[in-house]
């Protein structure tokens, strides 16, 4: 086994999402650490290679890395093997276009972008010092979730409000998911055997969080998230698009930007029409059984879904394939089929034996439709894969 390592870590507000690989990409150990910074804080690790999975009590941030960093020292000489550390950013602003090595500039500009992503950044920022300070001699690097859309245009990129909001407050459309997108991107570049800069997608992420992008000749020209990850498509609780009208309707109504705040993020999207779930896989169980929301849900889901799609392709001359990915995109054919159904003026029609439940990595439209591929998303492998790029020192 290759004895050179590199950790990917994932730092949010109240979790923690760890992945340690071998730079030839073996997957050697995960976990993640939950509700950090609460009494019922647990840090659960899992070693690939021995099957030992353990879960134990910890408290914040520094803690839950303190004990993981012990818990992988029993079977990892990290002083010694560890050759670098990937940090997911979420918003790199317009400062990052790609991933970078951080250095004392890149640490500052993460946190003028603080603004842009007020939860998400600081805890990012709090990954990279505590680990920083564990293996002062070590390169970290910071992969964005915003800097593979830095690529779209101005007339995607901004809002028809004042022109003053861009220019004074940086208020334009930034996109996420960008880690994912691209890794999908050069997946379908090896899938269909064709160079990546001329290769035309439209991608679309599906998991609690969802979002489509338009790549052309390989990069992404427009996306459906904007300024946050609230807009566009319906997601597990974010109501994506609404009517901004709906702001002083909801006012008048007595409601407090907070509430409303808190109602398009959390409680909205697949969970606010159904009233019983976020989640996608239960409310095709319960739409099988007769549960009328949960049907609707899927219907709103999946019709929006198509309309983005197809707003997605104006952005391409041609287009080589259409690309699922994310939980459910990967494993909902229901989805899949019922998002098709609406494309056929565009040129998609599913084969239905094909788009089972195993088709990774596969083509799944019918003889005479455009592509529609399904590549199952590894947003760590991407940032592994950036890491090694960057460091000094061929591995
Ligand atoms: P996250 O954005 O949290 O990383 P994932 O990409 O893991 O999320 O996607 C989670 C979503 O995928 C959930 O809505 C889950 O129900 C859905 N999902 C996973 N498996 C299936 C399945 N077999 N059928 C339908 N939905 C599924």
């Amino acid at each position: 086994m290759n004895s050179k390592l590199i950790l990917v870590i994932n730092c949010g507000s109240s979790s923690l999402k760890f992945a340690l690989y071998s730079i030839d990409h073996q997957l050697l150990a995960e976990g993640l650490a939950e509700s950090l910074n609460s009494v019922n804080a647990k840090l659960h690790i899992k070693l690939l290679n021995t099957e030992i999975k353990s879960t134990l009590d910890t408290k914040d941030h520094q803690h839950a890395i303190d004990l993981l960093i012990i818990e992988l020292q029993k079977t990892f000489d990290l002083k010694l093997e560890l050759v670098g550390i990937g940090h997911r950013v979420v918003h790199g602003g317009e400062s990052f276009k790609q991933s970078v090595i951080i250095t004392q500039e890149v640490i500052s500009e993460i946190k003028n972008c603080i603004p842009l992503a007020p939860l998400h950044n600081p805890a990012n920022l709090l990954g990279i010092n505590i680990l920083a300070t564990l293996f002062p001699k070590l390169n970290q690097v910071a992969v964005f979730d915003t800097s593979f859309h830095q690529t779209m245009p101005e007339h995607a990129y901004t809002y028809a409000i004042p022109y003053k909001f861009y220019k004074d407050d940086g208020v334009r459309r930034y996109g996420f998911h960008g880690t994912s997108h691209r890794f999908v991107t050069l997946q379908a570049s090896k899938l269909l055997n064709k160079q990546v800069d001329t290769l035309n997608l439209v991608t679309a992420h599906l998991g609690n969080g969802a979002s489509v992008a338009a790549i052309a000749n390989g990069a992404s020209v427009d996306t459906s998230m904007g300024m946050t990850p609230l807009e566009g498509l319906v997601m597990g609780t974010r109501s994506g698009d609404i009517d901004p009208g709906l702001f002083d309707y909801l006012i008048s109504k007595g409601l407090s930007p907070e509430d409303i705040s808190r109602t398009l993020n959390k409680e909205s999207g697949l969970l606010g029409i159904s009233g019983i779930s976020n989640d996608m896989r239960t409310l095709c169980e319960q739409a099988a059984q007769g549960h009328k929301l949960s049907q609707l849900a899927i219907d709103i889901f999946c019709f929006r879904l198509a309309k983005y799609i197809a707003a997605m392709m104006v952005s391409l001359t041609h287009i080589d394939a259409l690309v699922f990915t994310g939980g459910i995109g990967e494993n909902s054919p229901l989805v899949r089929e019922k998002t098709t159904d609406h494309l056929l003026i565009l040129g998609f029609t599913l084969d239905k034996d094909l788009n089972s439940l195993n088709c990774s990595n596969k083509v799944i439209n019918d003889a005479d439709s455009k592509n529609i591929i399904v590549i199952p998303t590894d947003e760590e492998l991407m940032i592994v894969n950036d890491t090694l790029e960057l460091i000094p020192g061929t591995f």
